[in-house]
Protein backbone atom coordinates (compact mmCIF):
# COMPACT_ATOMS: atom_id res chain seq x y z
CA UNK A 1 0.00 0.00 0.00
CA UNK A 2 0.78 3.57 0.17
CA UNK A 3 4.55 3.96 0.70
CA UNK A 4 5.33 0.17 1.69
CA UNK A 5 8.54 -1.37 1.95
CA UNK A 6 10.15 -4.00 0.46
CA UNK A 7 9.53 -6.01 3.61
CA UNK A 8 6.13 -5.08 3.88
CA UNK A 9 5.00 -5.74 0.71
CA UNK A 10 6.44 -9.25 0.90
CA UNK A 11 4.99 -9.56 3.56
CA UNK A 12 1.64 -9.04 2.67
CA UNK A 13 2.09 -11.18 -0.40
CA UNK A 14 2.85 -14.14 2.02
CA UNK A 15 -0.90 -13.28 3.19
CA UNK A 16 -2.06 -13.02 0.10
CA UNK A 17 -0.53 -16.28 -1.31
CA UNK A 18 -2.24 -18.40 1.87
CA UNK A 19 -5.21 -16.58 1.87
CA UNK A 20 -5.15 -17.97 -2.47
CA UNK A 21 -4.27 -21.12 -0.92
CA UNK A 22 -6.67 -21.83 1.14
CA UNK A 23 -9.26 -20.77 -1.37
CA UNK A 24 -7.58 -22.83 -4.06
CA UNK A 25 -6.19 -25.38 -2.76
CA UNK A 26 -6.75 -28.03 -6.23
CA UNK A 27 -5.40 -24.91 -8.11
CA UNK A 28 -3.46 -26.52 -11.06
CA UNK A 29 -1.82 -25.63 -14.78
CA UNK A 30 -5.51 -26.13 -16.39
CA UNK A 31 -3.62 -27.38 -19.64
CA UNK A 32 -4.26 -31.12 -20.10
CA UNK A 33 -0.98 -33.42 -20.33
CA UNK A 34 0.04 -36.62 -19.67
CA UNK A 35 3.98 -35.70 -20.28
CA UNK A 36 6.24 -32.95 -21.57
CA UNK A 37 6.03 -32.19 -25.07
CA UNK A 38 2.14 -32.57 -24.90
CA UNK A 39 2.35 -29.70 -22.02
CA UNK A 40 4.58 -27.93 -24.80
CA UNK A 41 2.47 -28.41 -27.70
CA UNK A 42 -0.32 -26.96 -25.19
CA UNK A 43 0.95 -24.16 -23.79
CA UNK A 44 2.32 -23.34 -27.95
CA UNK A 45 -1.68 -23.62 -28.71
CA UNK A 46 -2.93 -21.63 -25.66
CA UNK A 47 -1.74 -18.04 -26.95
CA UNK A 48 -4.53 -15.96 -27.64
CA UNK A 49 -6.97 -18.85 -26.90
CA UNK A 50 -8.74 -20.24 -23.81
CA UNK A 51 -7.73 -23.27 -21.85
CA UNK A 52 -10.78 -24.89 -22.16
CA UNK A 53 -10.52 -24.78 -26.51
CA UNK A 54 -7.27 -25.91 -26.17
CA UNK A 55 -8.44 -28.93 -24.44
CA UNK A 56 -10.78 -29.73 -26.50
CA UNK A 57 -7.90 -29.89 -29.84
CA UNK A 58 -5.77 -31.91 -27.78
CA UNK A 59 -8.10 -34.45 -27.19
CA UNK A 60 -7.56 -35.17 -30.53
CA UNK A 61 -4.22 -34.17 -31.47
CA UNK A 62 -2.69 -35.74 -28.71
CA UNK A 63 -3.99 -39.09 -29.80
CA UNK A 64 -3.02 -38.81 -33.56
CA UNK A 65 0.94 -37.13 -32.48
CA UNK A 66 2.91 -39.41 -29.85
CA UNK A 67 6.27 -37.79 -30.35
CA UNK A 68 8.53 -34.80 -31.28
CA UNK A 69 9.05 -37.14 -34.67
CA UNK A 70 5.64 -37.09 -35.38
CA UNK A 71 4.73 -33.30 -35.53
CA UNK A 72 7.95 -32.65 -37.18
CA UNK A 73 7.01 -34.88 -40.10
CA UNK A 74 3.42 -34.26 -40.20
CA UNK A 75 2.74 -31.70 -43.18
CA UNK A 76 2.13 -28.61 -42.08
CA UNK A 77 -1.40 -28.15 -43.81
CA UNK A 78 -2.22 -31.42 -41.83
CA UNK A 79 -1.46 -29.96 -38.20
CA UNK A 80 -2.93 -26.37 -39.27
CA UNK A 81 -6.45 -27.94 -39.74
CA UNK A 82 -5.97 -29.96 -36.44
CA UNK A 83 -5.62 -26.74 -34.49
CA UNK A 84 -7.27 -24.23 -36.57
CA UNK A 85 -9.92 -23.62 -33.98
CA UNK A 86 -7.55 -22.60 -31.57
CA UNK A 87 -6.69 -19.27 -33.80
CA UNK A 88 -3.21 -18.07 -34.96
CA UNK A 89 -3.36 -21.50 -36.28
CA UNK A 90 -0.48 -20.85 -38.99
CA UNK A 91 1.68 -18.95 -36.75
CA UNK A 92 1.03 -21.95 -34.23
CA UNK A 93 1.36 -24.62 -36.65
CA UNK A 94 5.21 -23.59 -37.71
CA UNK A 95 5.77 -23.23 -34.78
CA UNK A 96 5.32 -26.54 -33.25
CA UNK A 97 6.93 -27.83 -36.27
CA UNK A 98 10.28 -26.02 -35.60
CA UNK A 99 10.39 -26.92 -32.01
CA UNK A 100 9.33 -30.39 -32.61
CA UNK A 101 12.33 -30.43 -35.32
CA UNK A 102 14.59 -28.67 -33.09
CA UNK A 103 13.81 -31.15 -30.18
CA UNK A 104 14.58 -34.31 -32.16
CA UNK A 105 17.48 -32.80 -33.87
CA UNK A 106 19.38 -31.40 -31.17
CA UNK A 107 17.86 -33.29 -27.96
CA UNK A 108 17.31 -36.51 -29.12
CA UNK A 109 13.15 -36.40 -29.33
CA UNK A 110 12.90 -35.13 -25.44
CA UNK A 111 11.82 -31.65 -24.11
CA UNK A 112 14.84 -30.40 -22.79
CA UNK A 113 14.84 -29.53 -18.93
CA UNK A 114 17.04 -25.96 -18.95
CA UNK A 115 15.47 -22.35 -19.34
CA UNK A 116 18.44 -22.07 -22.63
CA UNK A 117 17.30 -24.38 -24.26
CA UNK A 118 14.01 -24.06 -24.47
CA UNK A 119 13.95 -20.76 -25.44
CA UNK A 120 16.20 -21.62 -28.30
CA UNK A 121 13.59 -23.86 -29.68
CA UNK A 122 11.27 -21.84 -32.65
CA UNK A 123 8.45 -20.24 -31.40
CA UNK A 124 9.34 -20.56 -27.39
CA UNK A 125 9.09 -17.38 -25.10
CA UNK A 126 10.02 -17.79 -21.50
CA UNK A 127 6.56 -18.13 -20.60
CA UNK A 128 5.80 -21.05 -21.81
CA UNK A 129 9.47 -22.19 -20.92
CA UNK A 130 8.82 -21.52 -17.39
CA UNK A 131 5.15 -23.24 -17.90
CA UNK A 132 6.89 -26.32 -19.52
CA UNK A 133 9.81 -26.11 -16.60
CA UNK A 134 7.61 -25.62 -13.38
CA UNK A 135 4.61 -27.91 -14.56
CA UNK A 136 6.25 -30.84 -16.48
CA UNK A 137 9.46 -30.85 -14.57
CA UNK A 138 8.96 -29.10 -11.33
CA UNK A 139 11.91 -26.73 -11.59
CA UNK A 140 10.76 -23.31 -10.73
CA UNK A 141 13.73 -20.46 -12.40
CA UNK A 142 11.06 -17.87 -13.32
CA UNK A 143 7.44 -17.04 -12.92
CA UNK A 144 4.25 -17.35 -15.57
CA UNK A 145 3.35 -13.88 -16.59
CA UNK A 146 0.15 -14.42 -18.37
CA UNK A 147 -3.00 -12.15 -18.88
CA UNK A 148 -4.41 -12.57 -15.71
CA UNK A 149 -0.77 -12.55 -13.78
CA UNK A 150 -0.04 -9.23 -14.95
CA UNK A 151 -2.96 -7.85 -14.60
CA UNK A 152 -3.42 -9.05 -10.87
CA UNK A 153 -0.15 -8.63 -9.92
CA UNK A 154 -0.87 -4.83 -10.88
CA UNK A 155 -4.18 -4.32 -9.08
CA UNK A 156 -2.23 -5.70 -6.08
CA UNK A 157 0.26 -3.13 -6.09
CA UNK A 158 3.29 -6.03 -6.56
CA UNK A 159 4.34 -4.23 -10.03
CA UNK A 160 3.93 -1.04 -11.78
CA UNK A 161 5.75 -2.75 -14.92
CA UNK A 162 3.32 -3.86 -17.19
CA UNK A 163 6.21 -5.63 -19.75
CA UNK A 164 6.00 -9.69 -18.96
CA UNK A 165 10.22 -10.10 -18.05
CA UNK A 166 9.48 -6.82 -15.89
CA UNK A 167 6.59 -7.65 -13.98
CA UNK A 168 8.46 -11.33 -13.91
CA UNK A 169 11.52 -9.45 -12.45
CA UNK A 170 9.54 -7.95 -9.87
CA UNK A 171 8.11 -11.05 -8.36
CA UNK A 172 10.97 -13.27 -8.69
CA UNK A 173 12.10 -10.79 -6.18
CA UNK A 174 9.01 -11.15 -4.00
CA UNK A 175 8.03 -14.38 -3.80
CA UNK A 176 10.30 -17.17 -2.57
CA UNK A 177 11.59 -19.65 -5.56
CA UNK A 178 9.98 -22.66 -4.22
CA UNK A 179 6.56 -21.23 -4.88
CA UNK A 180 6.87 -19.66 -8.36
CA UNK A 181 4.84 -22.21 -10.00
CA UNK A 182 1.97 -21.94 -7.55
CA UNK A 183 1.95 -18.55 -6.82
CA UNK A 184 0.84 -18.15 -10.96
CA UNK A 185 -1.10 -20.99 -10.59
CA UNK A 186 -3.39 -19.27 -7.63
CA UNK A 187 -3.29 -15.57 -9.42
CA UNK A 188 -4.33 -17.39 -12.74
CA UNK A 189 -7.05 -18.88 -10.45
CA UNK A 190 -8.24 -16.10 -9.01
CA UNK A 191 -8.14 -14.22 -12.31
CA UNK A 192 -10.31 -16.73 -13.79
CA UNK A 193 -12.92 -16.92 -11.08
CA UNK A 194 -12.96 -13.20 -9.29
CA UNK A 195 -10.60 -10.64 -9.78
CA UNK A 196 -12.24 -10.74 -13.75
CA UNK A 197 -10.43 -7.65 -16.06
CA UNK A 198 -13.69 -5.99 -16.82
CA UNK A 199 -15.81 -5.98 -13.59
CA UNK A 200 -13.54 -7.83 -10.49
CA UNK A 201 -15.72 -9.01 -7.99
CA UNK A 202 -13.82 -6.87 -4.77
CA UNK A 203 -17.04 -7.10 -3.17
CA UNK A 204 -16.43 -10.93 -2.25
CA UNK A 205 -12.71 -11.17 -3.02
CA UNK A 206 -10.80 -13.28 0.03
CA UNK A 207 -7.87 -11.04 0.01
CA UNK A 208 -9.56 -7.12 -0.25
CA UNK A 209 -8.05 -6.24 2.57
CA UNK A 210 -4.82 -7.16 1.41
CA UNK A 211 -5.24 -5.57 -2.27
CA UNK A 212 -4.65 -1.74 -2.78
CA UNK A 213 -7.00 -2.13 -5.45
CA UNK A 214 -4.66 -0.26 -8.04
CA UNK A 215 -6.25 0.47 -11.29
CA UNK A 216 -9.71 -0.94 -10.42
CA UNK A 217 -12.39 1.86 -11.28
CA UNK A 218 -15.67 0.18 -9.46
CA UNK A 219 -16.22 1.11 -6.36
CA UNK A 220 -16.74 -0.59 -3.69
CA UNK A 221 -20.05 -0.99 -1.29
CA UNK A 222 -19.67 0.86 1.87
CA UNK A 223 -19.44 -2.36 4.11
CA UNK A 224 -17.27 -4.26 1.72
CA UNK A 225 -14.25 -3.81 3.29
CA UNK A 226 -14.89 -4.77 6.96
S1 LIG B 1 -9.77 -6.92 -4.21
FE1 LIG B 1 -10.50 -6.71 -6.31
S2 LIG B 1 -8.70 -6.04 -7.45
FE2 LIG B 1 -7.95 -6.91 -5.53
S3 LIG B 1 -7.54 -9.07 -6.00
FE3 LIG B 1 -9.61 -8.94 -5.19
S4 LIG B 1 -10.93 -8.81 -7.00
FE4 LIG B 1 -8.83 -8.28 -7.64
Amino acid sequence: MPGETKQAKAARLEKVVVALDRTYPEAHCELDHQSPLELLIATILSAQCTDKRVNVVTQDLFRHYHSAADYAKAPLAELEQAIKTTGFFRNKARNIKAACAAIVEKHGGQVPQTMEELIQLGGVGRKTANVVLGNAFGINVGVVVDTHVARLSFRLGLTKNSAPEKIERDLMALVPQKKWALFSHLLIWHGRRRCFARKPDCAHCEVLKLCPRIGVKEKLATNAHK
